[in-house]
């Protein structure tokens, strides 16, 4: 192991991402993304200046289309920052955008959209030949509320299996092109099987340097105590060469994402623990997405906020509820809560227990949140469930 301002880390391959590289004992960079609409190019912009005077080593941006192409370009040209894209459904536009970037993060789970006849391999060839072309690195970014369905239907309900085998053949299948710069994230809200995916994965792995984060952690302090219980076993085990804490926050705030992976880091370091901060943790289970350039609503973070004020009350009930900001991780992230929420341009989408309740407007959303909570809370008390 190397020791790296008092970190021990796992001996990763070094990834080079711009100025800055992960793994090969690097000391670990702290991440962050932009909420901005990608396409609003002087909000987006002062965003990524915000983010990397904080202390942000890479910054990442959603890209989605043409126009957001045009912005990161225009970006690139005015900024000194590390770049990132988050490429989602069309994984072409990595043609356009490894040549201004230094890193493009790909969910395998988002593959199969567009172009659905060619395999996947097909489409990690070409991702691999696009940024190796521009000395631009890969994340393969597994997320568990968009797990690749073929390996769900493989794994049936063990999530976990499906997170991890998604991982390793996206590894397998860059390591058999040739293809060494890529970094791995497997991420879940639950804050445990976070730090199960990513042991599992070193175990398997440890040559390939890992990217941490709890995704959809929330607001915080909630979400900050989450990432925490996550994020201090992995670092003190050595495991971890970046990380990114996910936070539901206004545009503006976004910086105190970079300033909390700073401060979880120097507490490591320092041999500072904060897991006992678990105890402040309602039972009710507030999961909600840091958004991002693809939210469909600006009230999203408003909405993330009235839904936690409105369910004070029922805050010893073990119970999730999830709110999301669109539909790339809304309705799978939804499926697996007791109520679910994702935002739609004009109305928020709503599930209980993984059924489609409808679409409400979001002044109507929260008293029929608090009735369907009420019920369940009802439901529970009784030790039934009602029909159908
Ligand atoms: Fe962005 Fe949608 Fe993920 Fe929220 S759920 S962070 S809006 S992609």
């Amino acid at each position: 192991m190397n020791m790296q301002n008092n970190l021990p880390r796992n001996p990763t391959r070094e990834v080079s991402i711009g100025s800055v590289a992960i793994g090969g004992g690097h000391p670990v960079v702290v991440q962050s993304m932009c909420a901005t609409k990608t396409a609003d190019l002087e909000a987006t912009l002062a965003q990524v200046e915000q983010l990397a005077t904080a202390g942000a080593g890479v910054v990442r941006i959603a890209a989605d289309n043409r126009a957001d192409v045009a912005a990161v370009a225009e970006i690139r040209r005015r900024t000194t920052a590390n770049l990132s894209v988050d490429l989602q459904e069309n994984y072409r536009l990595a043609a356009e955008l490894a040549p201004v970037v230094d890193k493009i993060r790909y969910n395998p789970g988002h593959l199969h959209h567009h172009e659905p006849e060619r395999p996947w391999q097909e489409k990690v060839r070409f991702l691999a030949e696009v940024a190796g072309q521009h000395g631009c690195a890969l994340r393969v970014g597994v997320n568990c509320g968009s797990v690749d369905p073929r390996q769900r239907e493989k794994h049936g309900h063990d999530a976990m299996a499906a997170m991890l085998a998604s991982a390793w053949e996206h590894c397998e299948l860059l390591d058999a092109i040739g293809f060494t710069r890529y970094c791995v994230s497997l991420k879940d809200s639950d804050p445990a099987k976070v730090v199960e995916a990513n042991r599992r994965f070193a175990a398997e792995r440890p040559d390939v340097p890992l990217h941490l984060g709890v995704t959809e952690a929330g607001m915080p302090p909630e979400g900050i105590v989450k990432t925490r219980l996550a994020l201090e076993p992995l670092l003190r085990e050595g495991i971890g060469d970046t990380l990114r804490v996910s936070l539901t926050l206004p545009s503006a705030e976004k910086s105190r994402e970079v300033e909390a992976g700073k401060r979880i880091l120097a507490d490591v370091a320092a041999g500072v623990t904060h897991e006992s901060d678990a105890a402040q943790l309602s039972r009710l289970n507030i999961v909600s997405c840091p958004s991002c350039s693809r939210v469909q609503n600006e009230a999203f973070v408003e909405l993330a906020q009235r839904v936690r004020e409105a369910t004070r009350y029922a805050a010893d009930q073990p119970l999730t509820i999830a709110v999301m900001g669109c539909r790339v991780n809304g309705p799978g992230e939804t499926d697996d809560a007791d109520l679910g929420l994702w935002c739609g341009p004009r109305t928020v989408n709503f599930k209980r227990r993984g059924t489609l309740l409808g679409a409400f407007s979001y002044d109507e959303i929260i008293p029929r949140l608090l009735a369907e909570l009420d019920e369940l809370i009802a439901q529970s008390s009784t030790g039934r469930e009602a029909p159908g």
